[in-house]
């Protein structure tokens, strides 16, 4: 069935349709009156408003939006009980996250509270905030585990994955994150646990076939070097794909370590020293940032995006989604931080927003850019032009979201 899509103010996206780097990285592809047409739930071409075009079924009316593509949002810890609004009212006020995790706070509250929802609790709260997500455009999403830490609430987090994977019009890319800390049980017995993630986790998940990659958070005192390269090794041979939670706090050499091991990608990478970034080009790893996390964890250092980009690196962005170290639904909010606190420009926001982030899903091919024989993934956005989409910060611009040509938002 086809279907055009006329009246479109912009219709915006990354130049290439694999991924963006160098030079590609600061440009769009900017078209006006220009219509798109749809077949089957893919974009078959972008044509002049004025060409005839034979077979059209249906007709749907922009009234004037800028068309994008939909977002990917490649990290996320979007299956998680409670929610830890008090801390960050505490960590506002001054509070240290080491003294607010002694009082019972932090990563270690919120895997108190996953253990003890249910499955089914656990699943309404992460449809509630999914659907939060893709009012704010995304459409394609990374979930992790990581909140239960003992093997069963890990298998219960990651079922709620599948589960959304099968209820919500959205594409979802399931990562096991065992090794996100080390739970209060094994405190001072690390290598146990480390050999818990590695003999038991693992093949438990692999055997139920429910997550395509492995996360560790690697980070001086949770999980080291060592640690690290034995948990994701084993992962690798049990034939996960790899991401990892790299140089966030400390310059460890977690970069380093995603480009030896071919990670898919190495994520935060605040501290990513020279020869992490040349590593990571080296090996084709990508750049995951996570500047919503460095804004609201009141930092001011944020990851050398402007020397990963000189270096070819490929940069994504994300939401980092969380509980406890960012709790925003929006990209949109993402990218205005990524340019006023990283020194990206628009166009480099968008594109990591867009393409990088589906490039480092291994979803290049389906989404991420408007290009023919891609997914419909659009959002429409009420502006004047793509810029206010950066520009208009903290407000909601995004009137519909489009998955496989089908809306799946529009705003009341
Ligand atoms: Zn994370």
């Amino acid at each position: 069935m086809k279907t055009r899509i006329t009246n479109i103010r912009e219709i915006v996206t990354p130049v290439g349709s694999r991924v963006a780097v160098g030079a590609d990285m600061d440009k769009l592809s900017v078209l006006t009156h220009s219509d798109i047409i749809l077949s089957d739930g893919n974009i078959e071409s972008v044509i002049p408003r004025n060409q005839e075009e034979q077979g059209i079924k249906h007709v749907i009316d922009a009234e004037g939006a800028v068309i994008l593509p939909a977002f990917v949002d490649p990290h996320t810890h979007l299956v998680f009980g409670g929610t830890r609004e008090d801390e960050f009212n505490l960590r506002i006020r001054g509070k240290k996250y080491m003294e607010i995790a002694r009082m019972g706070g932090g990563i270690n509250s919120t895997v108190r509270a996953t253990r003890s929802e249910s499955e089914d609790t656990l699943f309404e709260h992460a449809v509630r905030n999914l659907r939060d997500m893709v009012a704010h455009g995304t459409a394609t999403f990374e979930i992790k585990s990581g909140y239960g830490l003992e093997t069963e609430t890990e298998l219960k987090q990651l079922r709620v994955i599948k589960r959304l994977q099968e209820s919500e019009p959205v594409d979802i890319k399931a990562t096991f994150l065992g090794a996100h800390e080390i739970p209060p049980e094994y405190q001072g017995r690390k290598k146990d646990y480390v050999n818990l993630v590695c003999e038991d986790m693992l093949p438990a998940v692999k055997e139920q076939g429910i997550a395509e990659y492995c996360d560790i958070f690697c980070e001086t005192g949770v999980f080291d070097i060592d640690d690290s390269r034995k948990i994701l090794n084993r992962a690798k041979e049990l034939g996960f794909k790899l991401r990892i939670h790299a140089d966030e706090l400390t310059p460890l050499g977690g970069g380093e370590l995603a480009g030896e091991l071919g990670a898919a990608s190495a994520d935060h990478l605040v501290h990513v020293t020279k020869a992490g970034i040349a590593k990571m080009v080296q090996a084709g790893v990508v750049f995951v940032m996570l500047p919503g996390t460095t804004f609201f964890l009141m930092s001011d250092k944020f990851a050398p995006a402007g020397k990963i980009l000189e270096a070819g690196g490929i940069l994504a962005l994300s939401t980092d989604f969380n509980p406890g170290s960012s709790y925003t639904h929006s990209m949109p909010m993402v990218i205005t931080i990524a340019c006023l606190r990283m020194g990206l420009t628009i166009e480099q926001g968008i594109n990591a927003a867009t393409l990088n982030g589906a490039y480092s899903l291994g979803l290049q091919n389906v989404t991420g850019s408007i290009h023919p024989g891609k997914q419909a993934d659009l959002i429409f956005l009420d502006a004047p032009s793509y810029k206010f989409l950066v520009y208009n910060f903290g407000v909601n611009r995004i009137r519909a979201v489009m998955k496989k040509g089908q809306l799946i938002y529009q705003k009341a």
